[in-house]
């Protein structure tokens, strides 16, 4: 048995895109943490044709900004965050909060559940143009999903995948000026809720900038940190 299968923690996991939150969630997937993205739940309610789901279709697949209310997606987070404590596993927290309302809201209910021992707050802190560097060189295989980087960490042979030779794409929302924008206001946005977890010293600052391999091995090792409870 895994330690935190004993413990689980909630992670709030903030930084902007391209900040490698993935590379953070597969550090600790395997221990049966349940990764939540509003952006994925909110895309689920809406392929379970949900009346969240059918209400705020047009807002959720067209990215509308503000377009869903704030109370309506702390309820859905507040769902999944008490199933898996119900279930005994940890979670991630990704792409919530946004802003320092939002913040409030995550603490009252934190507090109302006594959840406030569990909870760790982290920035993955990486400079933009690295952030976007990574979004701008990011290829995927169309077959087998494997991530490469033309930049970073290219293919052996152009556009073709080592493992399996499929073809290498790149997504559509990772044109160059629509990322670099992205990315900037994200980091704009952010500095209200870095401040709110800033008071009190909640907030966890990981350099993001460092090599994906490095920064597993760091990942691992605060896991394991916070995991006995050092440093809340
Ligand atoms: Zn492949």
């Amino acid at each position: 048995m895994s330690v935190s299968a004993v413990n689980p923690l909630i992670y709030i996991l903030l930084g902007c895109p391209g900040s490698g939150k993935g590379t953070f969630a597969q550090t600790i997937k395997s221990e049966g943490y349940d990764h939540v993205s509003t952006g994925d739940i909110t895309r689920e309610e809406v392929k379970n044709e949900t009346e969240f789901g059918l209400k705020y279709k047009e807002a959720i697949l067209n990215h509308v900004i503000g377009g869903i209310p704030f109370e309506e997606i702390q309820r859905l987070i507040e769902q999944r965050l008490g199933k898996a404590v119900l279930e005994g596993r940890g979670v991630l927290l990704d792409g919530y909060p946004k802003t320092k309302g939002q913040c409030e809201f995550l603490d009252e209910y934190i507090q109302t559940n006594a959840l406030k021992d569990k909870v760790v707050v982290i920035l993955l802190d990486v400079n933009e143009e690295e952030a976007i560097d990574r979004i701008i060189y990011r290829q995927t295989c169309e077959n087998c999903n494997k991530i490469y980087n033309s930049k970073f960490s290219p293919s052996k042979i152009i556009d073709k995948c080592d493992e399996c030779h499929g073809k290498l794409n790149k997504r559509l929302d990772d044109q160059d000026e629509v990322t670099r924008k992205r990315v900037y206001e994200f980091k704009e946005k952010m500095h209200a809720v870095i401040e709110h977890y800033s008071t009190g010293g909640r907030l966890h600052v990981l350099d993001g900038n460092l090599d994906p391999e490095i920064c597993i091995e760091n990942y691992a090792r605060f896991h394991e940190m916070m995991h006995k409870g050092g440093g809340r």
